[in-house]
């Protein structure tokens, strides 16, 4: 298999079914096209109440992280699919896929639609998250030494971020694991970000997600959130990325 076609399969097994485009809510359409009827992206409800996250994430950031910025993205997202025919009925993944050929604004906001379904989905309440799996720890453990290893080096891609983005664990086309950052909303399934993989985790580093109970501390930030990463969904996509790759 060559490196293309198993970055291709590794994505394919990595991609949350859930983001697939729904196909239940017909956006309106002005004339009874044949085509088939563009489906509307939607924000899904929070896996958890906004307070979950207490004490690491304030319930009011959480208001308005998912409510407000998450909302957004969605609705220019759709707004920015409507505006090109040739992107109707494409799902999130699709548009990923072949991002160097969109627009800004689906870029932007397609990419903040699936990096906070994602982020969302990647964290539970503070002490719920068990470990990683014996496979993924040993992943970790071979590929950067130890946990706490690891650790600080995604507190140095996060801190070392300038402006605003993302730090993600990713399992690259080799089947390894790599520390990446991506600015704005620009995540790891991008055909045009230099380093493309299955994103196992992705802590979001704008000041949006964590400034109202840490102003200017995104160091104390990132540190806090390994409370809250849920190992158990975070193991669960590193055995899907790596299904097959062995042997
Ligand atoms: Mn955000």
């Amino acid at each position: 298999m060559s490196h293309r076609l198993a970055l291709a399969a590794l994505l394919a097994l990595a991609l949350p079914t859930a983001l697939a485009q729904s196909t239940a809510a017909p956006a309106p359409s002005a004339a009874a096209a044949p085509a088939a009827v563009p489906a509307a992206f939607t924000l899904a409800p929070l896996p958890y109440p906004h307070d979950a996250l207490e004490p690491v994430i304030d319930t009011r950031t959480m208001q308005i992280h998912h409510g407000k910025h998450h909302q957004a993205y969605v609705d220019n997202l759709n707004r920015a699919v409507a505006a090109d025919p040739s992107l109707r009925g494409l799902t999130l993944e699709a548009l990923m896929a072949r991002m160097s050929t969109l627009p800004a604004a689906v870029r932007n906001n397609g990419g903040g639609h699936w990096n906070h379904d994602f982020f969302w989905r990647t964290m539970t309440r503070p002490g719920q998250g068990g470990a990683p799996s014996a496979a993924l720890a040993a992943a970790i453990d071979r590929d950067f030494g130890s946990l706490d290893k690891f650790k600080a080096a995604f507190k140095t891609a996060g801190t070392g971020r300038f402006g605003s983005g993302w730090a993600w664990l990713i399992v690259g086309a080799d089947g390894r694991l790599q520390i990446t950052s991506t600015p704005n909303q620009d995540n790891p399934l991008m055909d045009l970000v230099a380093e493309r993989g299955a994103p196992l985790l992705g802590n979001d580093v704008w000041e949006h997600a964590y400034y109202l109970q840490y102003q200017n501390r995104r160091g104390d930030y990132l540190d806090a959130w390994w409370q809250l990463v849920d190992w158990s969904v975070v193991s669960q996509r590193y055995a899907a990325a790596t299904a097959g790759k062995r042997g």
